[in-house]
């Protein structure tokens, strides 16, 4: 039987079994501030992510196909969260840019306020992040950042907006760059959900 980073034993043989172990009791953490925010507010976790989503990303992003890559479900599923949005008249909409079979998604001025009563769900574990130094933060955020883009390379992660993965990017030795912005892109500049993200071909 091969080895598996959820046995114990294996985890103290293996730094990265610890870590990808460390992963998963995080994502469920994640799971469990986001269903306590829902239950509040009487939505899904979804339909939480949904609107979350829309509120801080453009347009061409906020529609059922876009939405469904981003979050790892099928369309049928996104579709399913928007139709109670739409009953609960917290999304809008948009059909004038497209087909008339797909649309984009826009916030009802309920939807704002349901985004800011839920978009603190992860404050709990951000607020832990305060007693680390900067360096350390600057040194977890480099690994995760690289291992985000990775994932994405690998085709585990369907859709990222780091600075590694986008067309301005460049590296001139051990400087990073950004064409658009035209600086120097240090640890702490690298974006993981950039605006101006454009996907660099392949
Ligand atoms: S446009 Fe954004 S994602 Fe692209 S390199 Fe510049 S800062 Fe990074």
């Amino acid at each position: 039987m091969s080895k598996s980073v959820f046995d114990p034993n294996q985890q103290q043989a293996d730094t990265a079994s610890k870590i990808v172990a460390g992963l998963e009791r995080i994502s469920e953490v994640f799971k469990a501030l986001l269903w306590d925010k829902a239950k509040q507010v009487g939505l899904s976790p979804i339909q939480i992510q949904i609107l979350i989503f829309i509120a801080y990303h453009k347009e061409p992003l906020c529609n059922v196909s876009h939405l469904a890559k981003e979050f790892n479900v099928t369309k049928p599923t996104i579709s399913d969260a928007i139709k109670v949005l739409d009953r609960k008249k917290m999304v809008l909409k948009d059909y004038s840019s497209s087909d008339n079979r797909s649309y984009t998604l826009h916030l009802s001025e309920l939807g704002k306020e349901i985004v800011a009563q839920t978009q603190d769900f992860a404050a709990p574990l951000q607020s832990l992040f305060g007693n680390f130094d900067q360096t350390d933060l600057d040194s977890v955020f480099k690994t995760l950042s690289e291992l985000i883009y990775k994932l994405n390379q690998t085709g585990i992660l369907s859709v990222q907006r780091t600075c590694m993965g986008c067309k301005f990017f460049m590296k001139d030795g051990h400087r990073n760059y950004c064409n658009l912005l035209e600086k120097e892109l240090k640890t702490q500049d690298i974006r993981l959900d950039c605006p101006e993200f454009e996907e660099k071909s392949a």
